[in-house]
């Protein structure tokens, strides 16, 4: 059944991408620009993947991502092409963000001017972290985040900043995470010009936008989202393709290759009883996990084997909110919480503060983070366990800033996922560059997209999907002007 009410996947397409998240959707989009017809199949219920916001009670819950930064090129281009520019909401001020230590939140410097200001770390390790540009620069293949935090920032920058950051962003461990796959900008600011610092002052405004040509993204600053969420956005993209384009509750099962040089996708209709169906396509965009792109790549080892070793880390979101009679409930965008400060959580967003309409007007709402690689199993403590993790993390890490007050909690929800986010280990990107290019060996017309290619966030798993379609593109443009130029020899 798709999306729109048709019942039936068309006999063939241009296009099928196999994976309705953010990178299948810019796929399908991008190739429909193209003129190519296009069949998304997509396992879930709704498209859009780990993108998917919720109205419940009044409070706006994101399940996945809370919102994208004004640099995310390929997102704003995707914003401007379906027509959303009159959905969408700005942060609101003031952005503080801060770090737990020793007890309570500690605000953390809003740029290079204020870095010796505040108390979220020691003088001494201010200064150390400062004195980066003069640390002696030694790019290693192998570094993780931590040993090239440690060698660039010293240790407390490494502890207080960077490990804090990397739960926060990769629910990962930084002693497991490669700087080069993680962070690769920081790690070739070091190789290029011997200093992250430096490297970041020579590169700010070095070249245009990666994917947003014609663009507005360089003019945006701060977070956005959408009225209702950022699930509006893949939304608004399946509801622009022609109708009958994405067809939900159809999970992918094999790929075949054609004599004729197309491609056979088999799935199972789900939603209403286990149907068998079957499009054809010159072209396929594998846009899944790693693990289900691993299993319908079985007949190409290189690239089984290296999706199936992606570890994903398990992740729960504990949306928790209620009145805030007193006006006490903290502002900023969110704290994040190093290990061994002695709670289980990885951070708490502050959706109430840091976006408008998240809450019911006098409420807050509260997003924390449970799990990630260094805790796994807490992702199936019961949903009171977690709550209480959650309220224990918000009470000491805020609990500062309305002493004698209650900031009570009347509603709660908790998301669970088991295949949250990729972990870049040291040597990920060279092995799903091999992958993609076994893959594209084997089966010309068929290629890989997803936020385990070129990055984890939202922008990433959007220009994925673009830069799939163009290679897919380029290619069959080589292939008909080789069969012309034969033609014409012969
Ligand atoms: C808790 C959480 C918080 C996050 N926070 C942020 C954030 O703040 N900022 C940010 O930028 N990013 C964030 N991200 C990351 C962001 O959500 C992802 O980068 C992005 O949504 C990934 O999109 P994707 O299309 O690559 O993958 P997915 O969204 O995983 O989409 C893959 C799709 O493939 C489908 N599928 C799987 N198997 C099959 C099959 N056999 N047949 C058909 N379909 C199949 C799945 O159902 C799914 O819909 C967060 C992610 C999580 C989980």
């Amino acid at each position: 059944m798709s999306s729109d009410g048709s019942l039936a996947t068309p006999p063939q397409v241009d296009l099928v991408v196999i994976g309705g998240g953010l990178s299948g959707l810019a796929a399908a989009w991008t190739a429909h620009r193209l003129g190519w017809s296009v069949c998304v199949l997509e396992a879930g219920r709704t498209a859009g993947g780990k993108v998917r916001s919720e109205r419940r009670d009044g409070f706006l819950l994101e399940w996945g991502p809370m919102a994208f930064p004004g640099s995310a090129d390929a997102v704003w281009k995707l914003i401007e092409e379906v027509g959303l520019q009159g959905e969408l909401v700005e942060g609101l001020p003031p952005g503080d963000r801060y770090v737990y230590r020793n007890r309570r939140a500690r605000r953390l410097p809003q740029g290079p001017g204020s870095l010796l200001s505040g108390d979220y770390m020691s003088l001494g390790g201010k200064l150390r972290m400062l004195a980066e540009p003069f640390v002696l620069g030694n790019a290693r293949e192998d570094d993780t985040v931590m040993s090239f935090a440690r060698r660039r920032l010293g240790r407390e920058a490494a502890q207080y900043l960077i490990a804090p950051f990397v739960s926060g962003v990769f629910a990962g461990d930084p002693e497991q995470l490669g700087a080069r796959d993680a962070f690769p900008r920081l790690w070739q600011w070091e190789h290029d010009a011997g200093s992250v610092l430096m490297g970041a002052v020579l590169g700010r405004g070095a070249g245009p936008a990666r994917s947003g040509e014609g663009s507005t993204a360089e003019h945006h600053h701060g977070l956005y989202s959408f009225r209702e969420g950022l699930a509006t956005l893949p939304k608004a993209i399946a509801a622009a393709l022609p109708p009958g384009s994405v067809h939900t509750s159809a999970v992918v099962q094999g790929i075949e290759a054609l004599a004729d040089a197309t491609y056979s996708v088999r799935y199972a209709a789900t939603k209403d009883a286990n149907e068998i169906g079957q499009v054809t396509a010159r072209h396929v965009i594998i846009a899944v996990p790693p693990r289900a792109a691993s299993g319908l790549l079985r007949t190409i080892p290189t690239a089984h084997d290296a999706l199936a070793q992606v570890e994903m880390c398990r992740v729960a979101v504990v949306h928790f909110g209620g009145p805030d009679p007193h006006g006490v409930a903290p502002r900023g965008v969110g704290v994040v919480i190093p290990p061994g400060e002695g709670l289980r959580t990885l951070g708490i967003l502050l959706p109430s503060s840091a976006l408008p309409g998240r809450a019911p007007e006098g409420h807050w709402l509260h997003s924390g983070f449970v799990g990630g690689v260094c805790d796994p199993d807490a992702v199936d403590l019961t949903d009171e366990t977690l709550l209480s993790l959650v309220r224990r993390a918000q009470q000491q890490a805020f609990g500062h800033l309305y002493p004698g007050l209650e900031l009570p909690c009347t509603f709660s929800s908790v998301v669970r996922w088991r295949d949250a986010i990729p972990q870049y280990g040291v040597g990920h990107r060279e092995a799903m560059a091999r992958a993609v290019a076994a893959v594209e060996q084997t089966w010309p017309g068929v290629t890989l997209a997803g936020n385990h290619l070129h990055g984890i966030n939202v922008n990433d798993a959007a220009h994925s999907g673009v830069v799939a379609v163009r290679r897919l593109h380029e290619r069959q443009v080589v292939a008909a002007a080789t069969s012309l130029a034969q033609g014409g020899v012969s």
